[in-house]
């Protein structure tokens, strides 16, 4: 290839900046490629560790992205265990904390986000953690004795999904949410009641709207504090109450950045040599006419290869509607879309059964769609909501007509 740059530096071993790797190789990218990762790990996915691996049902490895002999096989070289702690644009240099100095044509920063710590007292007592890296899911499986008291804060994904296995080990579980519904910040009301009930019946104590004050305990927590003097008891805390993008390099670095990296639809930077990709980019959301960040493996692996095809100068990969899943009990959620903003929410299916899907729609066009153990929903509904397609509510709610049938329609 000629013009091609000789050198791509990818700081994050993670979800995004291992598909970039991947998918400049593929691409048939031929210079050289720098993965450098903070982690001690390979690139792996981070799923399973609130579901089957935080269960013990699945092997370490199984996480990796691609198996150990791939780096070599493919001269992909991989730095772990190294943060990066310094860009230097003039120089096209990241500097490591080691000192190593690595020279770049084009950079693509994927370090992801960290999770938010609890503003209270007591925060950093033995016991409480939060759920990011395998190392930590590995301290939560020695806390999770048969029996122990386990209070998770936030009623988010890593709350519940982590709830959901908690009951499935025999731990005592209470979860303590300071909004009024769970899964607020990614579902309507139909489905946080929906799920509500769904850990309530599992034997779960959720209590909702609540303000913490402080965590309890000498050295190590012992319970946690609600305003009014409320002490639930805890022989461990997880904490899931959102994450932060880990942008302060690119920060320093000078480019720009809002509450994420600020990438244009290549997902390229405010400098042109430089991509962002992941959790830590604030993209273009061309089904939306808006910018926002978005935290999923979809996102990560799509932000990947788009940055790959950018820097290899290849044509746009089809962008798809954001989508994400979340596995609690026997129940697959799964959810094409962004819902806020909806002015109409139909229901199909029965809320009360195991089985149904919500659709939002926005001014008669499907925006988002949830469904709760409803493949032809999501699948259907996913096309639908890439289109911002016109759909009738009656037709929706009306199970008499089959998805691939409203699909159609719609679709022309
Ligand atoms: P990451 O995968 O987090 O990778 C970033 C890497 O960069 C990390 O290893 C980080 O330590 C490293 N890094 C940061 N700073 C530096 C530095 N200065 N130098 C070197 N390395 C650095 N999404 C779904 O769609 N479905 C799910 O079911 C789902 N479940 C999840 C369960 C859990 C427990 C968690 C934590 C997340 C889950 N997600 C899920 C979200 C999904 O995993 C993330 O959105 C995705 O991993 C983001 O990819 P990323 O590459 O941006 O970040
Ligand atoms: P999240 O989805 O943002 O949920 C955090 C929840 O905690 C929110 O409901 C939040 O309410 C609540 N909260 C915040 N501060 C609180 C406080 N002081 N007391 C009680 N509750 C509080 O984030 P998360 O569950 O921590 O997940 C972290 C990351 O992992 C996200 O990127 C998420 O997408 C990802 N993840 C994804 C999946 C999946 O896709 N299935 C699974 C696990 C993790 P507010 O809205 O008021 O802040």
């Amino acid at each position: 290839m000629s013009g091609a740059p000789q050198r791509v530096v990818i700081i994050g071993a993670g979800q995004a900046g291992g598909q970039a790797a991947y998918s400049l190789r593929l691409g048939g990218y031929e210079g050289a490629i720098t993965i450098v990762g903070d982690e001690p790990a390979p690139p792996y996915q981070r799923p399973p560790l609130s579901k089957a691996y935080f269960k013990g049902e699945m092997e370490a490895e199984r996480l990796f992205l691609k198996p150990l002999d791939y780096y070599a096989e493919h001269k992909v070289e991989l730095i772990t265990g190294k943060p990066a702690t310094r860009i230097d644009t003039a120089r096209k240099q990241v500097v490591l904390a080691d000192g190593t100095q690595l020279d770049w044509d084009k950079l693509i920063i994927a370090t992801g986000s960290r999770p938010r710590k609890l503003p209270i007292p007591g925060a950093d007592l033995e016991g409480v953690t939060e759920l990011r890296t395998l190392a930590d899911v590995d301290r939560l499986k020695r806390l999770a004795a048969p029996g122990a008291k386990m209070v998770v804060i936030g009623a988010g994904y890593i709350g519940l999904e982590a709830a959901a296995v908690g009951r499935q080990l025999g731990l005592t579980v209470t979860v303590l949410e300071a909004m009024p519904q769970v899964l607020s910040r990614v579902a309507g009301p139909e489905i946080g009641a929906f799920y509500t009930r769904v850990h309530r019946e599992a034997g779960t104590d959720i209590r909702l709207g609540v303000k913490l004050e402080a965590f309890e305990g000498l050295g190590r927590v012992s319970g946690v504090r609600l305003a009014g003097g409320e002490v639930v008891a805890a022989d461990f805390v997880l904490a899931g109450i959102g994450v932060l993008p880990n942008l302060e390099l690119a920060q320093e670095a000078g480019i720009a950045c809002a509450n994420g990296i600020i990438v244009d639809e290549h997902m390229r930077t405010s400098h042109p040599d430089v991509f962002a990709a992941g959790d830590v980019a604030w993209r273009p959301l061309v089904h939306y006419g808006r910018e926002g960040r978005l935290e999923s493996v979809h996102n990560a692996i799509e932000g990947g290869k788009i940055a790959a095809a950018a820097i290899l100068g290849a044509g746009q990969p089809p962008l798809e509607a954001p989508w994400f899943w979340s596995d609690q009990f026997d129940l697959k959620l799964q959810t094409a879309g962004l819902w806020t903003g909806a002015d109409l929410t139909v229901v199909r299916g029965d809320a009360n059964g195991r089985a149904f899907a919500v659709f939002y729609l926005k001014e008669g066009r499907l925006i988002a769609v949830d469904a709760v153990n409803s493949a032809p929903e999501f699948i259907v509904g996913k096309k639908l909501v890439a289109a911002q397609a016109r759909v009738a509510p009656g037709e929706l709610v009306d199970k008499s007509i089959s998805m691939k049938d409203i699909g159609a329609r719609a679709l022309g």
